[in-house]
């Protein structure tokens, strides 16, 4: 199937979205979905225009609320694959309260961050990833703060699937996907996408310097999550691959009694006007 839609991006040449997008859209096409059968919600941000842009249902929700939405559409319609997405500031800053609670709920979604360190689409301002001294126009002496570290608080909050990916690394980035789809419960896949227009630090060969990939580190063991934690502190989080998956913990929907026999937006609620005004009536 055809995941490409006739809709130009408008993100700048070189961003590292638009592999993003082709990883999605491969990995989707690889899995043998059909268009009909994904729904793309995003955030506020560059990257948050990507539901556009994908052959699916889409929804471009608000800033930091694609969990909210993303979580709310597989809760109605459980036969729908669910991606969320958005960037590093969408989703650690504004939208970091649900990006945990997701985490620890452990709902059949999944999550992929456009982590660029930056807020790129109002022009370069310091975002919670960017590293203490970060220079933009909203910390021109440079951050005072620490960047916050996602995939050791996912694997805090009792993630069962922690992945990291490199946007030009589109093979592996593909692969990550289709197997964060395939997970039975919330996986949440950080993608380094550098910003070419704003964040000057960051960039290709920053990357390319400073990343290990972790099947090149020997005896790595993505289901031992002390490993997972212990290497990502070693490496200060600059890490691609698989991190860590738990495959026995059941997700919330198979925990859900009663709602897995078939979709809500199926099931005949009987939910009449009468039935929303008692539902008024007693919260008044
Ligand atoms: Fe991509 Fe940065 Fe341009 Fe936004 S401003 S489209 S993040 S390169």
């Amino acid at each position: 199937k055809d995941f490409r839609n006739s809709v130009k991006p408008n993100w700048c040449p070189g961003c590292g979205d638009f592999s993003v997008q082709a990883a999605i859209q491969r990995a989707a096409a690889s899995i043998g979905l059909e268009p009909e059968g994904l729904a793309v919600v995003s955030g506020i941000g560059c990257s948050g225009r990507i539901s556009g842009y994908i052959n699916s249902y889409g929804f471009h929700g608000i800033h930091g609320r694609s969990l909210p939405i993303a979580q709310g559409v597989k809760m109605a319609n459980k036969d729908l694959t669910v991606i969320a997405s958005g960037g590093d500031g969408d989703g650690f800053a504004i939208g970091m309260g649900h990006t945990i609670h997701a985490i620890r709920r452990n709902i059949n979604i999944t999550y992929i961050v456009m982590d660029n360190q930056i807020y790129g689409l109002t022009k370069g301002q310091t975002s919670p990833r960017s590293a203490t001294g970060f220079k933009t126009k909203s910390t021109p002496e440079g951050s005072i703060e620490q960047a916050i570290s996602p995939m050791e608080m996912a694997l805090t909050a009792g993630a069962t699937f922690v992945a990291q990916s490199f946007s030009t690394d589109l093979k592996d980035l593909t692969a990550l996907i289709e197997q964060g789809i395939q997970h039975e419960g919330f996986s949440l896949i950080n993608v380094f996408s550098p910003c070419v227009t704003y964040n000057k630090i960051n960039t290709y060969d920053w990357f390319k310097e400073n990343l290990t990939k972790l099947k090149d580190v020997e005896g790595y063991d993505s289901s031992n999550r002390e490993q997972a934690m212990q290497t990502l502190m070693k490496h200060d989080g600059l890490v691609t691959g698989l991190i860590y998956q738990d495959t026995q913990r059941k997700s919330y929907q198979d925990l859900l009694s009663g709602y897995s026999d078939k979709p809500l937006s199926e099931a005949d609620l009987k939910l009449d006007q009468a039935y929303f005004d008692k539902l008024v009536e007693e919260f008044m």
